[in-house]
């Protein structure tokens, strides 16, 4: 039996112990860590071997390891040879003794046992080079060791490490085994859905990337799960990645997972390890989310107790998701968040969030630090990433929050008071940027915050230290964090971002907005071998492709519909213009097309608008005209309860006309599921241009720059979407019949025809409402 691990992987779970402590969790330790690396590594001279890879291969009982990594530098100075070791770290180098981190010396000593074994080697020194990264002061520490002693430790590091490498490699030969027993879970593949599942698997065996437009209906989650699953059996991939931005959308991963497992006969079960990460914040079972030994019980010892609860759970489950995940927790004294963490790294298929593999701050620095691994992402709904990304690179500052906390903490730090001093002499400059208007937009960084902010870290870092338990403690942690995240991303800035300057009231917010994520998203995909990116709307999928890490030669799939395209109908109204000066003079007539809509058959409807402020409009003119046809209003602010209080009235066996008032882009407008007589019709109110505003101009402005289609990528692109997601509202299965209203003059222009889907091919232009009722009245009847 073979096992390959990294030097570092294998230290660091074998040596872990302590406590969690979330005060000095570095948000960009590996990115400045690398930075620092190639600094010393390009001053240590000539005898200096930067990066070396070393490996191993060795034997112990049953199993053969491949232990493998790369040291930092090899210092080869007459017939001396000397590991050298580089580490960024953030506490006072006079309270750093040879001791404090028992785990670098672990991992330079197994490169030095690699490195006598390769080179014939009897002895050599080990260096451990600690760079402070405030003060850019370096300590170092000597050990010398013969090769004898050092084969000792690293066998000794193997025996601790048997009992997981067979947990490991049993589980890997039942899992696959069982993986090549799998078979698709339905009678029949439905239209598109086997042309899919083909392209997922090659894309997978290939190590490729694939976006695919998927409609409702081609059942995209099994659609990508079960051939991925299928190449894990045959050595394609070692761990799936299913990435979501909906909780509601995780389930159905997860309950593919469950269909899957139960085709499976008893006598030989689904062996796949599978779990479902849920936010810190959601799992925390603290009152108060503090993550330090002092305020939280299950942060201390954290590290102490998990290796040997982990041993055990993993033993008697296969299925983790958050209830026993919870109960765990709660067994062992352990952090329910970190436990889930500590659990995935043995999952074969993780189901999560976008920004654990996206996100520069939340990402799993277990999986994705550094270079990544086998594995296979599948993205869903990825309509979503284009503005979840742009918001994960962007950065956003206030000259409030540095003003209020300066207030409150006083003068007793006084460098910390000049450095907040400055920050707010820095933003008042800005502020005179927007000379007599609300805003400023400019290419660059503002220059002028950078060294305030700078101080600004590392004097709270000092006051961190000092202030343990202080009442302004979270405060100034979150101000912190929020500074640390701004200068990462300022540190990346390029000519993908602009600086927007806005001013409320006396506040001055500073925008490090992210305009085209493209080559950051390209970089989190490359941490893995291959990438299904898919939506029901991904339409139109070259700008998909551009925008979200796809390249010239990836691959694209446009899967049609696989319902009857007669089970549809839609109708566009296009002599009613619903642009914003002509709203209130449209209003009779919107109202009399959407009666017209809903009387030719009974039964629940939603009409959608591109905002609060029109729908209501539109609402209260229907209410006054048809005061007998229940209505309902989807509210700005809706708690869980609201929304499902709201829902619930669309039932199947209503005996009303039912009409809800719902907002395009909203919590109704996508990832609702109102199959069969809960939604037979929905009517679209305007082409869903998001809101004019310096964000959008500025995207426009910028793709008009690069590839001439800025209005297209700034609006034209994200309104279609919306309208496609809410009418994918209305044929959720086979069986299902519905209509679809599409009021706005632009919906027949041809910039708005060619985003039309294929199975929209047969809409019907509707000129008046005498001849929508006769079209619906086809419709229905047939
Ligand atoms: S239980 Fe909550 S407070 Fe404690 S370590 Fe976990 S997330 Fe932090």
């Amino acid at each position: 039996m073979e096992l390959k691990l990294p030097v570092r992987a294998l230290v660091e779970f074998l040596l872990r112990n302590g406590n969690i402590d979330s005060r000095f969790s570095s948000v960009d330790r590996a990115l400045l860590g690398s930075r620092i690396h190639r600094k010393l590594q390009k001053a240590a001279g000539k005898h200096y071997k930067a990066e070396v890879s070393l490996s191993i291969t060795q034997q112990l009982n049953d199993v053969t390891y491949t232990v493998f990594g790369r040291a930092d530098g090899i210092i080869t100075e007459s017939a001396e040879v000397c590991i050298d070791e580089i580490k960024t770290i953030e506490i006072p180098l006079e309270t750093l003794t040879s001791e404090t981190y028992p785990v670098h010396w672990a991992q330079a000593m197994c490169y030095g046992h690699i490195l006598c074994c390769n080179e014939k080697i009897s002895q050599l020194t080990l260096q451990l080079t600690y760079y402070q990264i405030d003060t850019d002061e370096v300590k170092q520490f000597r050990r010398q060791f013969t090769a004898a002693a050092l084969a000792d430790f690293f066998v000794d590091l193997l025996q601790q490490y048997e009992k997981w490498a067979l947990l490991t490699l049993s589980w890997q030969a039942t899992r696959n085994a069982s993986l090549q027993q799998l078979s698709f879970p339905f009678s029949g593949y439905r239209r598109g859905q086997r042309e899919f599942a083909i392209a997922v698997y090659r894309c997978i065996a290939e190590q490729q990337r694939l976006f695919a437009c998927a409609p409702t209906g081609t059942g995209k989650t099994m659609s990508t799960l079960f051939p991925a699953l299928k190449a894990m059996g045959e050595n394609y991939g070692e761990k799936i990645f299913y990435l979501t931005a909906k909780t509601i959308t995780r389930q159905a991963a997860q309950e593919a997972i469950g269909i899957l497992a139960s085709t499976m006969p008893a006598s030989s079960p689904l062996q796949l390890k599978s779990i479902v990460l849920t936010a810190k914040d959601k799992i925390c079972c603290m009152q108060e989310r503090n993550c330090t030994p002092e305020a939280c019980p299950r942060a201390e010892g954290y590290f102490s107790r998990i290796n040997d609860a982990l041993y055990t759970i993993l033993q008697n489950n296969t299925v983790f998701d958050r209830a026993l995940i919870e109960a765990y927790a709660q067994q062992y004294c352990l952090c329910p968040y970190e436990l889930s963490l500590d659990l995935s790294t043995w999952c074969d298929c993780i189901i999560c969030d976008y920004n654990y593999l996206f996100d520069p701050v939340v990402h799993l620095m277990r999986f994705f630090e550094g270079r990544g691994g086998d594995y296979t992402f599948l993205i869903d709904e990825a309509h979503n990433l284009v503005e979840r990304s742009r918001e994960m690179y962007s950065a956003i500052l206030d000259k409030n929050a540095f003003f209020e906390l300066r207030k409150q903490m006083g003068k007793e730090h006084k460098k910390l008071y000049a450095a907040l001093g400055k920050i707010n002499t820095a933003f008042i400059a800005l502020r005179h940027l927007c000379g007599s208007k609300k805003q400023y937009t400019q290419p660059k960084l503002p220059q002028e915050l950078d060294t305030p902010l700078r101080d600004f870290i590392r004097y709270a870092e000092e006051w961190l230290n000092d202030n343990k338990g202080n009442a302004l403690e979270q405060e100034m942690l979150s101000l912190y964090f929020n500074t640390k995240f701004y200068m990462r991303i300022a540190d990346n800035y390029k000519e993908n971002y602009t600086t927007l300057i806005y001013l409320s009231g006396s506040n001055v917010i500073v925008k490090l907005f992210c305009l085209d994520p493209c080559t950051f998203l390209d970089d989190s995909l490359k941490l893995g071998n291959a990438a299904v990116v898919f939506s029901a709307t991904l339409n139109p999928l070259d700008y998909y492709r551009d925008l979200l890490g796809g390249r010239e030669n990836t691959k694209i799939l446009n899967i049609e519909s696989p319902f009857c395209t007669a089970n549809l109908g839609v109708y566009v109204a296009d002599t009613i213009s619903t642009k914003y000066i002509n709203r209130e003079q449209s209003c009779a007539d919107i109202v009399k097309m959407l009666y017209t809509f809903i009387s030719k058959r009974q039964g629940n409807y939603i009409a959608y608008f591109p905002s609060y402020a029109y729908m209501r409009l539109i609402y209260e003119a229907f209410c006054g005209a048809f005061p007998d046809i229940q209505v309902l209003l989807q509210e700005s602010e809706m708690d869980e309860l609201a929304r499902e209080t709201f829902l619930n009235r669309f039932q199947a066996d209503t005996t009303h006309t039912l009409l809800g008032f719902c907002v395009l882009g909203g919590i109704y407008g996508e990832g609702i599921d109102l199959a069969g007589e809960r939604l037979i019709g929905c009517a679209i109110i305007g082409v869903g241009l998001p809101q004019i505003g310096s964000e959008r101009d500025v995207i426009r402005d910028y793709f008009n720059e690069k590839n001439g289609y800025g209005f297209d990528f700034a609006y034209r692109y994200p309104g279609m979407n919306k309208v496609l997601q809410a009418a994918g509202r209305v044929i959720r299965t086979e069986q299902d019949k519905g209509a679809v209203l599409l009021i706005d003059d632009r919906f027949t222009t041809s910039a708005y025809q060619q985003l039309f889907p294929k199975h929209w091919q047969q809409f019907k232009t509707i000129k008046n409402c005498s001849q929508l009722e006769q079209e619906l009245d086809a419709f229905w009847q047939t």
